[in-house]
């Protein structure tokens, strides 16, 4: 079944199935594939029973109805505006290989594009040798600035010295990046702290966002790392990266539903002009199948 879409498949299983005992079971199944979550697909099939008793699902337009319904009321849309006048920070996180630093220099390319403003890209990473140099690598091809320190340096001192200089340059933007992974977890989130503080001490909150990058492709996990850093350190939003490949980003329905922490872009391929602001209905069309 490769290669059909989710919309299509749940529209099948309706039309041939929707009298049968099975019918609940597959489109549990079909659901569970599509990344949708437990949680949500437990809810989603207990409206659909007590509607299918009122008899209220009569095609498979009312029955793809009440998903699209369910998924609209559950997904969090949210949009990324700095202040022009001021200096913003946006800390950028996720685990190593969901396209971090990749969104990172997509975002400095989205801002330059939309609101005319250079980044400044902060090397908070200092765990990877490489995610110094791929950041470097990234704003020499973007003609941006990185600030950087050596390979293990203190990463909160990396982010304090981006700040201390563009506040003295009067930049308006830094994008920083963070460890996607350290030697245990509680060394990651301890360090996430402490970098959240820094940045709380010096910029004011409604210009310090704090954006998870997810990958599309990993379906629940995408889940367990929000709520890792949501715990951590409160997020502001998602980018949701690799939406190009085969997956239609399910994952971001239990993100939003459990989390309530919006989407604010997708990541569409890996070109730096590669990220567009999230549509939900969009979204729900890739999803699901047009109305
Ligand atoms: P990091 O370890 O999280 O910093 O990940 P990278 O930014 O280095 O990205 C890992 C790989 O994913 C690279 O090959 C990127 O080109 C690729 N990648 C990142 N974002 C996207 C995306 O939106 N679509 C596709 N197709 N590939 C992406």
């Amino acid at each position: 079944m490769a290669g059909i879409s989710l919309g299509t498949r749940l529209r099948n299983l309706f039309t041939v199935e929707k009298l049968s005992e099975g019918f609940f079971d597959d489109l549990e199944d079909l659901l569970i594939e599509g990344d949708l979550g437990a949680k949500s697909v437990i809810e989603i099939i207990g409206k659909l029973k007590s509607k299918m008793k009122t008899q209220k699902v009569k095609s498979e337009s009312d029955f793809i109805t009440i998903l699209r319904d369910y998924l609209s009321d559950n997904i969090v849309s949210g949009s990324y505006e700095p202040e022009l006048e001021e200096l913003n920070i946006v800390l950028v996180l996720g685990v190593n290989g969901v396209g971090k630093t990749t969104s990172i220099a997509k975002l400095a390319t989205y801002l330059k594009n939309e609101y005319g403003i250079e980044s400044i890209l902060s090397a908070g990473d200092t765990f990877r040798a490489a995610a110094i140099d791929q950041l470097i690598f990234h704003g020499n091809k973007l003609g941006m600035r990185v600030v950087h320190q050596q390979h293990g340096a203190d990463p909160g001192a990396v982010i304090y010295d981006t700040i201390d200089s563009a506040l003295s340059r009067g930049d308006k933007m830094i994008i920083a990046d963070t460890a996607g992974r350290m030697h245990n977890k509680d060394n990651l989130v301890k360090e996430l702290k402490k970098i959240d503080k820094i940045i709380c001490n010096k910029i004011p909150e409604n210009r310090y966002k704090k954006i998870l990058v997810i990958d599309a492709t990993t379906g629940q996990n995408g889940l367990r790392q929000a709520e890792s850093f949501h715990e951590a350190v409160g997020l502001d939003g998602i980018i949701l990266a690799k939406y190009d490949s085969s997956s239609k980003g399910g994952v971001v329905v239990s993100i939003c539903r459990d989390l309530k922490v919006p989407v604010l872009f997708l990541g569409t391929g890996e070109t730096y002009s590669d990220l567009v602001k999230f549509d939900k209905e969009l979204f729900l069309n890739n999803l699901l199948g047009s109305k």
